[in-house]
């Protein structure tokens, strides 16, 4: 039988196709966003939209008192790591204070289950080894320290009101669905900046840092098809895991922002020059998730995650969308 889902940031980028898969099997999404950087035109039609931000403690209630919601999906945040190191009480403010109003509003209505978008930035690591879920938190920014916050919030209520959770600690997104992609502005990541200088909306690609301990001296991460971060989140509703548990959601493989750059050309035909930048703080030269942990307790494993599969997709739908939501 479907289940009805709050999905908070459902019309942010993750959030959106999150929302396409739920809908697609027949659970009842429900999406609660401020639009602060979602686009309303991103929630496909037939979905119930709320307009209110998740620290509005009266649209909480009139929301609960409305819906039976049988899990909660938690990906509304602010997530650029710059912008949290210039002014981190906005990031406070948002991932930590006005996401506890919602768990508290979740838990008095009696919702059993959360699944949470945290984030590899958790784990601030300088190492050049895959990081596992056991390895302490040590974020290096403050976007960094609220999803870590989050976290301990969620391990609480675990033992206090036996809320069952799982985080899910998403490595670099990247990719799109037919109907959604990537629309930020100002947009700070990398594949949707290649994709804006192969369409020629922008004319280099800034690489920052090209002096880290890497084999070509630019920054390795981790990506992973946003199509394969939804199936995660389905299958976390589905597994009925007890407890506060965090999962590694990536591929294993690294590659270098310049091995990026490279296979955009090879995808997109198009010439994509790139200018050296110094490091943005806050920015970890190594990112690559130690995988298992997700296919042991979920089954999940990335099943569109090959850097090609990726860039074709976000190709695709830049091409189709070239002013975002916007068209
Ligand atoms: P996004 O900015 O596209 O989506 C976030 C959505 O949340 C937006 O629609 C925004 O309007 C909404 N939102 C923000 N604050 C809100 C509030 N107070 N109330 C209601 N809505 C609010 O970002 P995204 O890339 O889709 O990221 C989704 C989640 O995944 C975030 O929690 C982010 O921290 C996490 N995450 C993203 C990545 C990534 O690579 N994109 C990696 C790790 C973790």
């Amino acid at each position: 039988m479907g289940r009805n889902v709050l999905v908070t940031g459902g019309a942010g980028y993750i959030g959106s196709v999150v929302v396409e898969q739920l809908l697609a099997r027949g659970d009842t999404p429900v999406v609660l966003d401020d639009l602060s950087t979602g686009h309303r035109a991103a929630v496909g039609p037939g979905v119930e939209f709320i307009h209110a931000s998740v620290g509005d403690r009266g649209a909480l209630g009139r929301l609960f008192a409305r819906h039976r919601i049988d899990a909660l999906m938690h990906l509304a945040a602010f997530a650029l790591v710059a912008e949290s190191v210039a002014d981190p009480e906005k990031y406070r403010a948002n991932n930590v204070t006005a996401g506890r109003a919602l768990l508290d509003a979740a838990v008095a209505a009696g919702v059993p289950r959360v699944i949470f978008s945290s984030s590899c930035t958790i784990y601030g690591h300088s190492g050049s080894e895959p990081i596992r879920e056991d390895t302490p938190p040590a974020p290096m920014n403050p976007y960094g320290e609220t999803k870590v916050e989050f976290e301990g919030m969620l391990a609480r209520h675990a033992q206090c009101d036996g809320l069952a959770s799982v985080s899910l600690r998403y490595f670099n997104a990247a990719g799109a669905s037919a109907r959604c992609g990537e629309d930020h502005e100002p947009e700070t990541h990398l594949i949707p900046n290649i994709l804006r200088v192969a369409q020629r909306r922008a004319a280099t690609v800034e690489v920052y840092g090209s002096d880290y301990p890497t084999p070509d001296g630019t920054a390795v991460r981790d990506y992973v098809h946003v199509l394969d971060l939804a199936d995660a989140h389905l299958r976390a509703l589905d597994a009925d895991l007890d407890g506060a548990v965090a999962l590694n959601l990536g591929t294993g493989q690294g590659h270098s922002v310049l091995a990026v750059v490279e296979a955009a050309r090879a995808v997109t035909g198009r010439p994509i020059p790139t200018i050296l930048r110094p490091r943005r703080p806050g920015d970890p030269p190594f990112l690559v998730a130690a995988l298992g942990k997700a296919e042991r307790l979920l089954g999940w494993r990335p099943r569109h995650s090959s850097l090609d599969e990726i860039l074709a997709s976000g190709w695709a739908w830049h091409r189709a969308h070239p002013d975002g939501y916007r068209n």
